[in-house]
């Protein structure tokens, strides 16, 4: 049968000579590679003490933002769910109440917000969609967990703090 590629190679059956019964070129072969990447730059890096810098590109955990004044910048549009290629975000959108202004910037908010960060490819999409500025990805990276249900991440996961509390 003729091969579909030029890839294939062909299995050395003949019987091992003694030399290579004794196993010393394969080792000394071996112990040879060894050394050789002593002496090269380590590929790893000691996490957490060092962390390895991240390419201006990077795309980590989501951030669900506030404005200047605190108050959560989401409308419950859903077009960063309509955007997302995962189907990772779920949401249930809310109005808001009067006395309620300093909590939401618009009329409408998002009363459940939800990423599953299983099902994210952290593509970026969402972000770009929105059109209020409301979620980016941050520089962090979602930390690993023993529950699958430790990777739905809510509201409290996800919006960054109060600047007017953390100020206090
Ligand atoms: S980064 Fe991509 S996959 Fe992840 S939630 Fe956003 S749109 Fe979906
Ligand atoms: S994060 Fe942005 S795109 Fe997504 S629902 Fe909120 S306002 Fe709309």
């Amino acid at each position: 049968m003729q091969a579909l590629t030029n890839r294939a190679k062909p299995v050395d059956r003949s019987p091992l000579t003694f030399l290579e019964k004794m196993y010393v070129p394969a080792i000394a072969k071996g112990m040879g590679i060894t050394f050789k990447h002593i002496f090269k730059r380590k590929a790893t890096v000691s996490f957490p003490e060092q962390r390895r810098q991240f390419s201006p590109v990077f795309r980590g955990l989501h951030v669900l933002n506030r404005d200047e004044e605190g108050r959560e910048r989401c409308t419950a549009c859903g077009l960063c769910a309509v955007a997302c290629p995962a189907e990772a975000i779920t949401m249930e959108a809310a109005e808001r109440k009067p006395g309620e202004e300093h909590l939401y910037r618009e009329e409408k908010y998002a009363a459940r917000y939800e990423i599953n960060m299983l099902r994210c490819i952290f593509c970026g999409f969402c972000e770009e969609a929105c059109p209020k500025d409301a979620i980016y990805m941050s520089e962090t990276f979602a930390p690993s967990n023993y529950q699958r249900k430790g990777f739905i991440y809510g509201k409290p996961d996800l919006l960054i703090p109060d600047p007017k509390q953390s100020s206090k």
